[in-house]
């Protein structure tokens, strides 16, 4: 990466990856101006889950335990500095979809990578778990709205904020672009394999005190208060805008209903949609334009942003992006269009 950090670097997008990076090269002493767009942003819809086993097969990644380790006192020195709380750890209650995925996480349980992150525990009575279930240690939620706030009021102070959509004016500058799903629409990255994927996410009130654990079966019912909860998300790869549909609401407020063993009445307040920056290969996109030197890209975190997103830009602020997230992965590919578009 030939990142220079000595001329003023301009960061373009102001969600969780453009705010999170200049935070982070601003700890660094380093000067820098923020282009805040009016696009929709994926980080002002999350839920802001963090949980580093994952999937039907509980993976944990061999990074996972570094970069949570990394991200829970990232976010408490944010607090701290800007006096808000925004990273609420929160226990997981994981309930298996079905006898294989029982079987998967019991090969998990032997394993003593696992033994801080799963729990034998059975779920309580409250929940309808027709195959078994299991808590989920070192999950969280970030409130990515409360900490987005605090941050754009303190870059405002320091006067490194514009509020306009970046067009570069000046081939010359230092450009890292964080712009989410919207990098799509940008020449100078649109080459790169993005997957974007929908998501809607229903805000409820719940008639019912709700449990203090976070319930996932797939879908996932996040308690924010005792009455109230974010119920989510589907993931759909063929809709490109934020659209809110009325059978999404169902899905999810059936899923809801579905892992109580007595009846919960749900109230909707808040339905959101959203398009999360994901990549064909799951693996982030950071790192130098093969062509231009002064133009960089800090993208593609997926559905995972909250979790990686502090630990990349230490990365990526150090020179030292993991080949596996660095585009140049994508060299070959850069060249075929390159060639083609002569
Ligand atoms: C329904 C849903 C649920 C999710 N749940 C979770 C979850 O539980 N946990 C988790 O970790 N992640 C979750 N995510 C994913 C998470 O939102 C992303 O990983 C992360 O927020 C991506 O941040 P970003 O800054 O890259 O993109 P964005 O938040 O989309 O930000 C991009 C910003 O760039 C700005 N922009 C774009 N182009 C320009 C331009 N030319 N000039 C100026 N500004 C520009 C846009 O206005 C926008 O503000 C979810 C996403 C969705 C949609």
């Amino acid at each position: 990466m030939s990142l220079c950090f000595e001329a003023p670097i301009t960061i373009v997008g102001h969600g969780l990856a453009g705010s999170l990076l200049a935070w982070t090269l601003l700890e660094q002493g380093k000067t820098l101006r923020i282009f805040a767009g009016d696009k929709p942003s994926a980080s002002r819809v999350a839920a802001g889950l963090i949980n580093p086993v994952t999937g039907q097969r509980f993976v944990l990644a061999d990074n996972t335990p570094e970069m949570l380790t990394y991200a829970s006192k990232f976010y408490q020195g944010i607090e701290s500095r800007l006096n808000i709380q925004c990273f609420h750890e929160k226990p997981m209650f994981r309930l298996f979809n079905s006898q294989k995925e029982q079987g998967n996480c019991k090969k998990r349980l032997k394993n003593e990578k696992y033994d801080d992150f799963l729990d034998n525990t059975s779920p309580p009575k409250s929940l309808l778990a027709e195959h078994g279930g299991i808590i989920q240690n070192h999950t969280a939620w970030l409130d990515t709205n409360t900490l987005l706030d605090a941050l754009h009021t303190y870059f405002k102070q320091q006067n490194i904020i514009t509020y306009r959509n970046f067009e570069a004016e000046n081939v010359e500058q230092n450009i890292i672009y964080c712009e989410g799903v919207h990098m799509m629409f940008n020449p100078l990255f649109s080459w790169l394999p993005l997957q974007p994927a929908h998501g809607e996410i229903v805000t409820c009130d719940s008639k019912q005190t709700l449990p203090s654990t976070i319930i996932n079966k797939g879908k996932w019912l996040l308690p924010i208060s005792q009455n109230t909860c974010r119920i989510g998300a589907t993931f759909d790869t063929k809709i490109t805008t934020p659209t809110l549909l009325e059978s999404s609401k169902k899905q999810l407020l059936a899923f809801a209903e579905g892992v109580f063993s007595k009846k919960h009445d749900f109230i909707v307040v808040e339905h959101q949609a959203g398009i999360r920056p994901t990549t064909l290969d799951k693996q982030p996109f950071i790192g130098t334009h093969p062509k231009y030197s002064n133009i960089h890209i800090f993208n593609g975190f997926g559905s995972r942003g909250s979790l990686m997103i502090p630990w990349y830009a230490n990365q990526l602020c150090n020179h030292n992006i993991p080949a596996k997230a660095n585009i140049s992965r994508y060299d070959g590919l850069a060249a075929a269009m390159e060639s083609n578009n002569k």
